[in-house]
């Protein structure tokens, strides 16, 4: 696989497809690492790269917009307004020899905002376009589907004896308050949804699905108006 942090300059692929993986820093309940959206998104995209001839994997953006989940230690975020200026910016400087750029996320709070700076980047003659990395019919969040997807891609950073349920009220529901107070507002312990049940033979299969799509996606490489793969 192409790696671009650790390729020499003329190993670059001539109108490569760079494909970056958008994460966040942060909590994700008790017994997941704070990177868990970084490592979901850099395990897909390393997959799509590993299958693309003339893709290359650029190193992770590992903050993201994360706001609503500030209250607990260890979140870092960059918020909606700065992620959208790097991922301009990273593309703008990217297109100047990459053909095409994928961003790869694994967040659902940068969503909104790589609608509007892959907007820009297209606007402005750039071939980029988003890919999110959203399970059907996952919970919320470090419930049972990140969980499983964790016990597959990185069993070593999952504490499974400090697994407990969080809110499991639908998002729908809790949008409201969780806009107002953040997570914190509606669950204690940072979980929305509940790990329990989670495996990594579910992770398998999930992640199987995730990187399926998002290969589908990439070869037929045809942008919707957000500039969504789908
Ligand atoms: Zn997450």
């Amino acid at each position: 696989m192409s790696m671009l942090a650790a390729s020499r300059w003329p190993e670059v692929p001539v109108d490569a497809l760079l494909v970056v993986p958008v994460g966040s820093t942060e909590q994700h309940g008790p017994h997941l690492p704070l990177d868990t959206d970084t490592r979901v998104a850099h395990a897909v995209a390393a997959a799509v790269v590993a299958a693309s001839p003339g893709a290359v994997l650029g190193p992770a953006l590992a903050y993201g917009a994360s706001g609503e989940h500030q209250d607990f230690p260890g979140t870092v975020s960059f918020g909606a307004d700065a992620l959208g200026m790097v991922l301009v910016e990273l593309g703008r400087s990217a297109c100047r020899w990459a053909g095409r750029l994928l961003f790869v996320n694994g967040h659902g709070g940068n969503g909104s905002t790589l609608v509007q700076a892959v907007h820009v980047l297209r606007y402005e003659g750039r071939e980029v376009a988003w890919w999110p990395c959203a399970v059907p019919e996952a919970d919320a969040h470090a419930g049972r589907t990140e969980t499983s997807l964790l016990l597959h891609l990185a069993p070593d950073t999952v504490r499974e004896e400090l697994a407990a349920a969080g809110n499991r009220r639908p998002m729908t529901e809790l949008m409201p308050a969780l806009r107002r107070g953040g997570v914190r507002s509606v669950s204690a312990n940072g979980v929305l949804g509940d790990p329990s049940g989670a495996s990594a033979v579910e992770g398998q299969a999930l992640f199987g699905q995730l990187r399926a799509r998002a290969q589908d996606a990439v070869t037929r490489w045809q942008p919707d108006s957000r500039g969504m793969l789908g």
